[in-house]
């Protein structure tokens, strides 16, 4: 195993192959908080990419309720429990990877999940953690809780699936860090579904390989975001690109949000992948749950993002500009009562107003004569 170094978890690990990082790193962020559940990504995914035979059960992209929901069913408890104690001391993580944790003679600390797992990917959807009494009213905050995580692969720097491989036949693609499974050299083995934490692999039955988001490589080498992140309802998606901590560049909106601003995270780093989907974690959610989940930065995250609107207009106009353009976001421009996405060439994608104007319209519509319904 070589030493590489996670900054994630603030220190070097051990992993299957020597550091090699793509010229660019494909990133997005999510905004929990903005999440509605209402699956459109999923179903997007899903009718793009996973329509065959052998592919009924796979969601490339799914959108599980927190603390009870997951796709498969209780995926990261299997691994919690597994990993055994994941201490930090600050920044530091104190306790083993899934690398550095795999039992003699294998590559990754995995399970492969049985069949059953995938049965019901909408188990635990809208089941609060907590119980509601007869006679319980809202108090703030808020005794139970939920919140919805939307997944899909995180085109991790170093991809558990890859390594753990035998064949080779997962790579990792140098422009743009995008991690794709060639279909000619897999045999199926299944080491990827049984290595990837986040169960983004998946075994086709029929082709007898294994098949796993994109990321939607065609429209990313067009400059277009992913087509889950397109449809997303709810606006809570930014696809871009990051870059490591030593260069983060404070006009790309990823790592302006990822390092300077330290308020989207990754999705468990203490696992050694260096996911690079980056979660702003939800508002309600107690500590120790969201520690486990996004780190130990999760609390502080929290903060400020609850106070950006007070204290930093710049972070609250970049949260507006997600969901506002089909394009992939490498640059951003802020002033003040504006917000702009640019492109690679740095060519003005999309311009939003900061804070959105009032019109106010006459209830009663002159031309058609009629009262209207929809008076704002
Ligand atoms: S999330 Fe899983 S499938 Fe995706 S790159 Fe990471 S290990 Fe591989
Ligand atoms: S489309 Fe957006 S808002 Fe709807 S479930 Fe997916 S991530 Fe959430």
């Amino acid at each position: 195993m070589a030493r590489v170094y996670n900054w994630q978890i603030a220190r070097k690990m051990s992993y299957w192959y020597g550091e090699s990082r793509p010229k660019r790193q494909f990133a997005a962020v999510f905004d929990t908080n903005k999440c509605i559940a209402c699956q459109t990504c999923t179903i997007s995914c899903k009718t793009t990419w996973t329509s065959g035979k052998g592919q009924e059960y796979m969601f490339w992209n799914n959108v599980e309720s927190k603390p009870y929901g997951g796709y498969p069913l209780t995926y990261d408890l299997k691994l919690m429990e597994m990993l055994g104690a994941q201490n930090w001391k600050g920044d530091i993580y104190q306790g083993q990877t899934i690398f550095e944790a795999a039992p003699a003679g294998e590559r990754v600390l995995g399970y492969a999940p049985h069949h059953r797992e995938y049965a019901y990917p909408n188990i635990g959807e809208d089941e609060i953690a907590g119980v509601v009494d007869k006679g319980m009213h809202l108090t703030l905050p808020n005794m139970v809780w939920m919140f919805y995580l939307a997944r899909i692969c995180n085109h991790c720097t170093y991809p558990a699936c890859l390594a753990a491989c035998p064949r080779g036949s997962i790579y990792k693609r140098p422009e743009d860090g995008i991690v794709l499974v060639d279909q000619k050299k897999c045999r199926g083995y299944r080491e990827c579904v049984k290595a990837c934490p986040y169960k983004k692999a998946f075994f086709n039955s029929c082709t007898g390989t294994s098949e796993k988001c994109i990321a939607c490589f065609p429209a990313s080498e067009q400059g277009s975001q992913p087509r889950c992140f397109t449809e997303c309802i709810g606006k809570i998606r930014l696809r871009g690109w990051i870059n490591v901590p030593s260069k983060a560049d404070e006009n790309n909106p990823i790592d302006y949000l990822v390092h300077i601003q330290k308020v989207a995270l990754p999705l468990f780093p203490q696992l050694g992948l260096e996911p690079n989907v980056y979660y702003i974690p939800p508002i309600h959610v107690p500590d120790p749950y969201l520690v486990q989940l996004f780190g130990p930065s999760a609390p502080a995250a929290v903060e400020k993002y609850k106070a950006c609107h007070e204290k930093d207009p710049k972070m609250a106009s970049l949260i507006q500009l997600f969901g506002c353009t089909p394009h992939v976001v490498s640059q951003f421009e802020w002033e003040k009562d504006k917000i702009s996405a640019l492109n690679d060439k740095k060519e003005k994608l999309v311009t939003v107003p900061v804070t959105e104007p009032v019109t106010i319209r006459n209830p009663f519509d002159l031309k058609r004569s009629v009262p209207r319904m929809n008076i704002n």
